[in-house]
C-alpha cells in the first residue's frame, strides 16, 4: 500500500482505491504487514490487539497496531518474525504462512471489533485464501453471514504455489475435498487457483487482461477455471492518484506544467539530462522507462533493436530500473556503449521516476504482457508519448496516433517482436519531427481520463453486485 510498502502498482492501487471509497462514504479498513521496509517514523501508530495465528503446527504471536489520522483505516500486521526480512517478498520456505498469517488477522480483526463487511476485497495469491476461509472455518460466525469476497488479480503469473504437504499450515486439513483434488495428486497447491474458485468475483485491472487470462497464451494454467467463471470475471482498470502524479502539483519536479502551458516540461527535460550527466540539445527527443527489470516487462527486444536506432536516430534514453542481472547488464552495456546518450540508473527511487515521466518526450512499455500498467498512465498525464506493445491494460489506455483523423494517444505496436517495436519507435520519432502533429498526440495524452473517481466507481458496481448475490 503506497506510501507505506511498494514494489509496483499494487501499492498504487491499495493507497489510492481504498482512499476513494472512504470519500463516496464507505467504512473501508486496509489489513496489511508491517513490513520492516514501512517507515514508522511519518505515522503514528496505536497498538489495538495483540493475536495467536496458530498456522498448522507453527504459531505466532501478532500485534496489530492501527494508523491513526484520516481515512482509511489501516491495520498494520506487527510480527517481524514474518515480516522483518528487508524485502516485501522473498522466496523463504515459510512464504505462504506469511500470507497465511495477514489472512487470519483480517477475519480475527474483523470479529474483534465487531466489523461485519459487506464485501471483503483480496488482492492476488496472498491473500487468495480468505473466500475459501470465509465459506468454512469462519462461515459459523454470523458477523460473515452476509459477507461477499472479491479476488482480484493483479498478475496472474503470481500464483502461490507450493508443495502440497505446506496444506497443513493452512488449518483446512478438514476441507482437504475443496483443494484441487488433480493438483494435489501432482503434489501441489495453489492458492490464486483456489482463490478463483471460491471468490464470489473475480476481477483483474483491465478489460483486455480479463479477457487474455482466459486464454492458454497467457492463463497460466488458470484459463479452464477461469473461462468456467467467466461471468464472474471483469475487468477494472487501475485509476491514477492525480494528487501524486500530475504535472500541475508535482512535488519531485522542479518545473511545474501543464496541457496550455508546456513550457516547464523542456525545462524539466534540462534538468533531468544534467541530473544524469547527459548534454541536452534542443530538439533531440529522449525516450524514458521506468520499470521493474524482469522478463515480463519486454526488454529483451531493446538488446537488438537499440543500438542500432540510437546510432541511426540520436535520440536520448533514460532508464530507471532494477531486477533481473541480465537486462540490468543490457543497459548498463547500452550505456557504455552510448555515454553521451544514454543514461541507465539502477536502483528504485520515485522521486527520479516522476522527473523522467515530466522530462521525457516519449516513454517505453514494450510488456510481452501487461494487467493495467501504471506508467503509461502517468505518461498521458505528462504529455509524454508512450509507445507501447498492445497488450492487456496497454491496450485498452494507448491508441496509436492517427494524422489523418488526428485521434490516438500514442504508438502502439501489434506482435512483440523487434520489428513491432522497430516501427513504433521510428513512427513516434518522425512525428515527433512534426510539431504540429506531435502537440495534437501531447494534447489527446494529457486529456485523458484515468482518475480514481470513474475506476473507483466501477469497483463500487462491483461490490453492489456482489452483496446483493
Ligand atoms: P508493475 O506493477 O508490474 O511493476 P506498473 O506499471 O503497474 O507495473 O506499476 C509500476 C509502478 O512502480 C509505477 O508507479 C512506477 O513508477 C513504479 N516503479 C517501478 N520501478 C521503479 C523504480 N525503479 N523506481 C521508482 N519507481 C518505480
Amino acid at each position: 500500500m503506497a506510501p507505506y510498502a511498494k514494489t509496483g502498482g499494487l501499492a498504487d492501487v491499495i493507497g489510492a482505491l481504498p482512499a476513494y471509497l472512504g470519500q463516496a462514504g464507505h467504512d473501508v479498513r486496509v489489513v496489511l504487514p508491517l513490513y520492516d521496509k514501512v517507515d514508522t517514523s511519518k505515522i503514528v501508530l496505536e497498538a489495538v490487539g495483540d493475536f495467536n495465528v496458530p498456522l498448522g503446527a507453527h504459531a505466532y504471536a501478532v500485534r496489530v497496531f492501527k494508523k491513526t489520522g484520516n481515512s482509511p483505516t489501516v491495520y498494520f500486521v506487527h510480527c517481524p518474525e514474518l515480516y522483518a526480512r528487508g524485502r516485501l517478498y522473498t522466496s523463504d520456505n515459510d512464504e505462504h504462512r506469511r500470507f497465511l498469517a495477514l489472512s487470519y488477522v483480517a477475519l480475527f480483526i474483523c470479529q474483534r471489533f465487531e466489523f461485519a463487511p459487506d464485501i471483503i476485497h483480496a488482492h492476488d495469491w496472498q491473500a487468495a485464501l480468505v473466500p475459501l476461509l470465509v465459506k468454512t472455518l469462519f462461515a459459523k460466525d454470523p458477523l460473515f453471514r452476509r459477507t461477499r469476497t472479491l479476488l482480484t488479480i493483479h498478475n496472474l503469473m503470481y500464483q502461490g504455489s507450493f508443495p502440497v504437504e505446506y496444506g497443513a499450515d493452512t488449518n483446512l486439513d478438514r476441507y482437504s475435498d475443496l483443494f484441487h483434488q488433480d493438483l494435489m495428486k501432482q503434489g501441489r497447491i495453489n492458492f490464486l487457483l483456489q482463490g478463483v474458485l471460491y471468490a464470489d468475483g473475480v476481477s483483474t485491472v483491465s478489460p483486455t487482461y480479463a479477457k487474455e487470462i482466459q486464454t492458454a497464451a497467457l492463463g497460466g494454467g488458470l484459463d479452464g477455471l477461469l473461462r468456467a467463471r467467466s461471468s464472474t470475471v471483469v475487468g477494472i482498470l487501475n485509476g491514477v492518484d492525480y494528487d501524486e502524479w500530475s504535472p500541475e502539483t508535482d512535488r519531485f519536479i522542479p518545473h511545474r506544467y501543464s496541457a496550455s502551458n508546456l513550457s516547464g516540461k523542456e525545462h524539466d527535460k534540462q534538468h533531468l539530462l544534467a541530473q544524469l550527466g547527459l548534454p541536452y540539445k534542443s530538439g533531440v527527443p529522449v525516450l524514458g522507462i521506468v520499470s521493474r527489470l524482469v522478463g515480463q516487462k519486454g526488454f529483451s527486444l531493446l538488446a537488438r533493436t537499440m543500438p542500432d536506432l540510437l546510432r541511426r536516430l540520436g535520440f536520448q534514453l533514460v532508464v530507471l530500473g532494477s531486477g533481473e542481472p541480465a537486462l540490468e547488464q543490457m543497459f548498463a552495456s547500452l550505456q557504455r556503449a552510448f555515454p553521451r546518450q544514454v543514461c541507465f540508473y539502477q536502483g528504485f527511487k520515485n522521486d527520479l521516476a516522476h522527473l523522467i515521466e515530466a522530462g521525457a518526450d516519449m516513454f517505453v512499455m514494450p510488456s510481452v504482457y501487461e494487467p493495467c500498467g501504471l506508467n503509461q498512465l502517468y505518461s498521458l498525464r505528462y504529455g509524454t508519448v508512450p509507445i507501447v506493445h498492445r497488450t492487456g491494460g496497454l491496450a485498452d489506455t494507448v491508441q496509436t496516433f492517427s494524422p489523418s483523423t488526428g485521434r490516438g494517444t500514442g504508438f502502439a505496436f501489434e506482435h512483440h517482436d523487434e520489428a513491432g517495436l522497430r516501427w513504433a519507435i521510428q513512427a513516434a520519432l518522425a512525428t515527433y519531427r512534426q510539431p504540429a502533429q506531435w502537440s495534437q498526440i501531447v494534447q489527446n495524452g494529457m486529456a485523458a481520463d484515468f482518475s480514481w473517481q470513474t475506476q473507483g466507481r466501477l469497483y463500487e458496481l462491483v461490490y453492489k453486485r456482489l452483496a446483493s448475490s
